[in-house]
């Protein structure tokens, strides 16, 4: 599948909640996601980042806009999708099976549904794995490698059918520092010579500037996406590109925008809380 664009445009997500009662956690959300963009989007806790990204994947609905991935509506209230082959999702606590093989696992997606043959889709996983360097590791379980290694499967995983766009919520929250360092640089070589639409979801500005083309910050809830960033800073990035100028007054941008939204959201909780 060739990479498609995802366009959102006024999004809203109201959630009925029996708890809390409705929750609005999007309101006239729009972005314009381009095709073979490395898009990441910040915000604050809560405001409604995984919210969007469950409404591309199809996991969930929305209650007013559309979102449309290419010239195909992929979500409107009165239409959905559902999950497919065309938007995979990497989450932050992966979900490789522990009981298949690390080529087992990349090959299964393709083949459960029906898009490759057993034979044709192992031929496939073999060949991407290899073109990554994880070749040696192609017959050991998920358990028997490290959790950056386990990352960097499950990317695979996601892209070995073509997906026209992959979904990431916050990737790699849960490894250290170093390992970290390591998956990123892994998955900018992929961008650099594999290009495709990245949609991506970080509380790490950093992460979010190092990597991305542009980088979208979100309101407190309800969110809207507030101001795109764009990040001119020429690929190939290494982490050199991390004390050059422009890098340091994006870093002071960004941060300003999000640290913004963020008092905000605190002090809505706080309100919240003193009702
Ligand atoms: P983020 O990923 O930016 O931290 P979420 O999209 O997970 O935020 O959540 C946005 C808001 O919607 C939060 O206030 C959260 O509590 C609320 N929310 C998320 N899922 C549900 C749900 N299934 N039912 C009710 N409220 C929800
Ligand atoms: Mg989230």
């Amino acid at each position: 599948m060739a990479a498609m664009g995802v366009s959102i445009r006024q999004v809203q997500k109201k959630y009925a909640s029996a708890q809390h009662g409705e929750v609005l956690a999007l309101s006239d959300c729009s972005i314009d996601i381009r095709p073979n963009e490395f898009f990441v989007l910040v915000g604050p806790s809560g405001c409604g980042k995984t919210t969007l990204l469950n409404v591309i994947a199809g996991f969930d609905t929305l209650t007013a806009g559309t979102v449309a991935l290419g010239d195909r509506l992929i979500s409107a209230p009165d239409v959905r999708l559902g999950p497919g082959p065309d938007r995979m999702v990497v989450f932050q606590h992966g979900g490789l099976f522990p009981w298949m093989t690390v080529l087992e696992n990349v090959c299964y997606g393709p083949v459960v549904q029906g898009q490759m043959g057993q034979a044709e889709a192992r031929e496939k996983a073999r060949s991407m794995l290899a073109m990554v360097g994880l070749a040696g590791i192609e017959r050991r379980y998920p358990g028997e490698v490290s959790s950056g290694m386990r990352r960097r499967v499950e990317i695979m995983r996601a892209l070995i059918g073509r997906p026209q766009i992959l979904l990431m919520d916050e990737p790699f929250r849960a490894l250290d520092a170093i390992t970290k360092a390591v998956v990123q640089d892994f998955l900018l070589r992929l961008f650099d010579t594999h290009p495709h639409t990245v949609f991506f979801i970080t509380h790490d500005l950093i992460e979010a500037l190092f990597l991305g083309d542009r980088v979208g910050v979100m309101t407190t809830r309800p969110g809207r996406v507030k101001t795109v960033f764009d990040v001119d800073i020429p690929r190939p990035r290494s982490t050199r590109v991390l004390a050059s100028e422009e890098f340091l007054r994006l870093k002071r941008d960004v941060t300003d925008a999000v640290h913004d939204e963020a008092i905000k959201a605190f002090e809505a909780g706080e309100r919240e809380a003193a009702r």
